[in-house]
């Protein structure tokens, strides 16, 4: 086993690692910018390390800064949180080169997921169904218009580069395709740089469900049920569920198999997501997120399990802690994210934390690396905490997300706490009756 892991990371996800190496008896390093120098996962880590400046690009994504940081401080292997390093292919390749143990898949595996056109071949080559849409890249006008006749409108424009929703445009029409297809491009080129785009048939009401995986690398994988995370604005993902309301045992059954019979397949290590789009008891693949994922603690409430530990484990050679048959779900959980925005323009509010105080009790769970007198720093991600709840069955899960939001104060600065307390009261939320366009329409009406 390593003796030093270092976090590439920083907020509540690097207290979520330093957690887990201190249970293990591992010495944890944190890395950290000049603006974070005040930053919980500092404190809470065994060392630290200042990386850079400020911008992320100085510090948090920093390759060289990060790889001397390990050599300085002799940390065996690195674990990426999610976001910045976490799916940088490159990142992987130079640990490597520098014999540094990648907590995670490999640089192969990250690339290939990486190109959402490659890794829907790749899902539909290992099984996986997919959204119907084009044949690959989209190179002209003519080739989208013959993509929308074959499959019938609406349809959607979206990068192969793509992310956080970024580049994805609908059409409706023919006519409304052909500028579709011109944003779609223009925009993907300006975000990514690649202007390359693909055409999949439009859902009209689906929910998003993911599959969490686990892999040893060695050809064997399992599934850890789904995750409901269709309560989304802009793409984000706002609160999540787990088990999804909807889902029954044999659908979870019969898509969790294919999934980790896939990802077993390709020797896959370590935690990934393959997400999808649900609709009329189908499943539809949009893409697999090769890295532990923020919504990761509904996961391990219902099936009793560390998956930062397990992640530990495998990059160590270990082999997993528990097979398929030990894999049991127990009651239901809730994550709501807590940034720092004021709602409903959900504007990033950073700024000084007077007070902190977090909910417990029973079946609470609130990962935030948040204390009195922290300043907020506005150059990073708003999201501030996450608070998870567990309960033996849905109702019981959502009156304690009630109390414990009740229990919870953060003094000073506006959060999106106010939203979920709304949310809350609302019949379709108690009942799971929603899609992913279910919180855009319900902003809408709220708050105009
Ligand atoms: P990104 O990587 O940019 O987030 P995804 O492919 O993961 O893109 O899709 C993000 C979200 O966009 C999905 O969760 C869903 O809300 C919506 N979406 C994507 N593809 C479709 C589709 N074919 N039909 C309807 N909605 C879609």
């Amino acid at each position: 086993m390593f003796e030093k892991i270092l976090i590439a990371n920083r907020g509540e996800i690097a207290l979520r690692v330093i957690r887990a190496c201190r249970e293990m008896g591992i010495r944890s390093v944190a890395v950290h910018s000049t603006a974070d120098a005040d930053a919980m996962h500092v404190r809470m880590a065994d060392e630290s390390v200042c990386i850079g400046p400020n911008s992320s690009a100085e510090s948090y994504l920093s390759i060289p800064a990060i790889v001397s940081a390990c050599e300085i401080t002799g940390a065996e292997a690195i674990h990426p949180g999610y976001g910045f390093l976490s799916e940088n292919a490159n990142f992987v390749q130079v640990l490597e080169d520098h014999g540094i143990t990648f907590i995670g898949p490999t640089a192969e595996h990250i690339r290939v997921m990486g190109d959402k056109i490659t890794a829907k071949e790749t899902a539909k080559a290992l099984g996986i169904p997919v959204v119907p849409g084009s044949d690959g890249g989209v190179p002209d006008i003519a080739t989208a218009l013959k993509v929308g006749d074959s499959f019938g409108y609406p349809v959607l424009v979206k990068a192969t580069a793509g992310g956080g929703g970024r580049g994805m445009k609908l059409a409706r029409s023919a006519a409304e395709l052909e500028s579709a297809f011109r944003t779609a491009r223009s925009e993907a080129k300006a975000a990514f740089g690649n202007d390359e785009v693909y055409i999949e048939k439009y859902l009209e009401k689906p929910r998003h469900i993911e599959i969490q995986v686990f892999g040893d690398g060695r050809g064997n994988a399992v599934y850890l049920g789904e995750r409901d995370c269709s309560l989304q604005r802009r793409h984000q993902k706002v609160f999540e569920e787990a088990p999804g309301p909807v889902i029954t045992p044999e659908q979870r059954a019969h898509i969790g198999r294919v999934c980790a019979e896939a990802v077993a397949k390709i020797n896959y290590i370590g935690a990934g997501t393959i997400e999808f789009l649900f609709e009329d008891g189908e499943f539809y693949f949009i893409e697999m997120n090769t890295r532990l994922q923020v919504e990761h603690p509904v996961t391990e409430a219902i099936f009793g399990v560390d998956l930062v530990r397990e992640q530990i484990r495998v990059a160590a050679g270990l082999p997993m802690s528990f097979t398929q048959d030990d894999l049991t779900i127990n009651g239901h959980a809730i994550e709501v994210r807590i940034n720092a925005e004021k709602i409903p323009e959900f504007a990033p509010r950073p700024g000084k934390v007077k007070v902190f105080h977090a909910p417990g009790g029973l079946g609470v769970r609130m990962d935030s690396a948040l204390y009195g007198g922290y300043s907020i720093p506005p150059y990073y991600d708003s999201l501030i905490g996450k608070l998870i709840v567990h309960g033996r069955d849905r109702p019981e899960a959502l009156a304690r997300l009630k109390r414990a939001l009740g229990e919870l104060i953060i003094d000073g600065i506006e959060t999106t706490v106010p939203l979920f307390e709304a949310l809350l009261d609302n019949p379709d939320i108690q009942t799971g009756n929603y899609n992913i366009h279910w919180l855009e329409k319900w902003l809408a009406a709220t708050y105009s």
